[in-house]
């Protein structure tokens, strides 16, 4: 059986856990699935970044892309003079000079070094003859981008396959190298200036709403900078100022604009906020449910404690019945042997056997009483013979069978009883068990003198109170004492005999008459007990001429026993 206890609650203890796994897997994916999200979205907005760099380089290289397909011996053929360049290149050249985003074109060859020497002269494309001419004035990026260009190819040609190179100057020009990849020399270098209002605000800009939309809720922010000066060119969201410590992610151009790159910070888009709106209604669900959970175990094995307490209870309350039934069995029947085989026969003696079976047998009557109460308390669906009770009349009738047993306890008695208290719906018997236990605890709290008063009242309830000047019941455990088995643990209480059900069956036994039952009570001065019922509609007030019991009895007070 104590197997049984234990392997139910390793059992209990062992679903508990897997549901605590459980749960707390469940939330550990629930975060994995969001993370997941956020990621997989900030991924996207990353591959959108590396895509609008891609598209700003295809730009640039859209109007020269044919300049690979050029005859680059031809073309150094013809570059003996401005005016002489080779038909073909001057049409791609044509094209690109109709481009808004270079502002000038212009052409040197690589015996020419205006890096070195500024001011030299190269060749400059004039749109509106179509011709290429010479000049010596030009800007100082135009000698740097060239000689940047002239830098790197005199490195790279021996290793180079490819017939053109671009090759750019931060963000101020655009230099196409023409090679003949056969004898691997450069023929002509061709740079482009270029327009950056033009590629800021009627590109670059405008490009970067279309892809990632303006403010905030698109679940990015983009800003355009120039990271050498600090200076923000174009953003997604102007209504936010760009800060370095709220961006997430750079997004570098490849091999061109130098200076500038593009600067993200991600921001919770509609998705991401569903989902984690979604994230945290789950995760309030799944706490509620353990806390319910939690909450019902914790209730079971609280509820099975008590339960199991108030069994140990049960056991040695049927034990120390058993036993305390035995003393005056043992005693009747000692005596009871004596008389029978005529030994006694002095009538002193005689009387003396006679008073110890008549008193024992008394006390086995009491004890089986208490039983008979603890057995109909217990039971719930007991047939309850009520009666029209005047309480006066049935106290009258009650106190003088309890006579004896108050005056062999030295009780001092005072009553105040109400005449005309209205008559009362109840089981006499009930209401005799009620009164024999609150009077057995007025009688066995009170150590020293053992005063009890017994009132009785109406106003819209009839009530019964016991009071006594006892050892009283510390207002912690006045919750509990109306609970079965439930005894005060103090050394006062600890001095008197009791199994805690007294106060249980006087509850039980109220509350079955329709009553209710409360105490008030303070250590050292006493308690008092009030019983309370209902005024039943056949009630009739008494009008007894000695309307106050109290009056009578006044003078004789303190009185033993009525
Ligand atoms: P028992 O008297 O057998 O212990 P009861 O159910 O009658 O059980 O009482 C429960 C507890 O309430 C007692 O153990 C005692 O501590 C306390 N109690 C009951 N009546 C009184 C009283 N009149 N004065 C002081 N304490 C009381």
């Amino acid at each position: 059986m104590k197997y049984y206890r234990y392997v139910r609650w390793i059992f209990l203890a062992l679903g508990l856990t897997a549901v605590i796994g459980l749960t707390v897997m469940n939330v550990y994916s629930l975060y994995a699935l969001h993370d997941n999200k956020v990621q997989s979205s900030v991924e996207k907005q990353k591959r959108q970044l590396m895509e609008y760099t891609n598209q700003v380089r295809s730009r640039f290289r859209y109007p020269v892309r044919t300049l690979w397909q050029l005859d680059m011996e031809e073309v150094k053929a013809s570059l003996t003079s401005p005016s002489n360049v080779h038909e073909d290149l001057i049409v791609i050249i044509e094209q690109a000079s109709s481009d808004s985003l270079f502002s000038d074109i212009y052409l040197s060859t690589p015996e020419c070094t205006p890096c070195e020497r500024h001011g030299d002269t190269i060749w400059h494309y004039q749109p509106e003859i179509g011709r290429f001419a010479a000049t010596t004035e030009y800007d100082q990026l135009v000698s740097d981008g060239l000689g940047i260009t002239r830098t790197r190819m005199n490195a790279l040609v021996q290793d180079y396959q490819w017939n053109t190179r671009v090759i750019f100057d931060t963000h101020n020009s655009m230099t196409v190298a023409l090679i003949n990849a056969l004898s691997r020399e450069v023929v002509a270098y061709l740079l482009f200036v270029i327009d950056q209002d033009f590629l800021v605000n009627s590109y670059m800009g405008p490009k970067l709403a279309e892809t990632f939309g303006t403010g905030e809720e698109t679940g990015i922010i983009v800003w355009l900078h120039d990271w050498t000066r600090n200076e923000v060119l174009s953003t997604t969201a102007p209504e936010v100022t760009y800060s370095y410590q709220n961006v997430d992610f750079i997004q570098n151009f490849p091999d061109l604009l130098n200076n500038w790159n593009l600067k993200a910070a991600f921001t919770a888009n509609p998705d991401i906020a569903a989902s984690r709106a979604s994230l945290t209604r789950n995760l309030f669900v799944l706490a509620g449910a353990m806390l319910l959970l939690i909450g019902a175990f914790v209730f079971m094995f609280f509820t099975a404690q008590r339960e199991r307490s108030l069994a140990q209870r049960q056991a040695l309350f049927l034990a120390n019945v058993t036993h305390e039934l035995k003393t005056p069995l043992a005693v009747i029947s000692a005596a009871g042997e004596n008389l029978s085989d005529g030994r006694v026969t002095d009538p002193v003696r005689l009387k003396s056997y006679g008073t110890h079976i008549f008193n024992e047998s008394l006390r086995l009557r009491t004890m089986i009483d208490r039983l008979l109460d603890v057995a109909r308390s217990n039971t719930k669906n007991v047939h309850i013979r009520k009666t029209q009770t005047h309480l006066p009349h049935f106290l009258q009738g009650y106190l003088k069978k309890k006579k004896s047993y108050l005056e062999s306890h030295d009780v001092i008695l005072h009553l105040d009883i109400d005449e005309k208290v209205p008559e009362i719906e109840v089981d006499q018997s009930d209401l005799q068990s009620i009164l024999d236990n609150l009077i057995d605890n007025a009688v066995k709290y009170s150590p020293d003198g053992k005063f009890i008063e017994i009132r009785t009242s109406s106003n819209d309830r009839v009530s019964l109170m016991v009071k006594d000047k006892g050892i009283g019941i510390p207002k912690e455990f006045q919750k509990y004492i109306f609970d079965k088995f439930f005894r005060v643990e103090d050394a006062l209480t600890a001095q008197t005999k009791g199994h805690g059900l007294g106060l249980s069956i006087v509850k039980d036994l109220t509350v079955r008459n329709g009553g209710t039952v409360s105490v008030s009570s303070s250590p050292g001065k006493g308690s008092v007990f009030t019983i309370r019922f209902p005024v039943t509609d056949s009630s009739v007030p008494h009008n007894d001429t000695s309307s106050h019991i109290q009056e009578q009895t006044k003078q004789q007070e303190p009185e033993h026993v009525p």
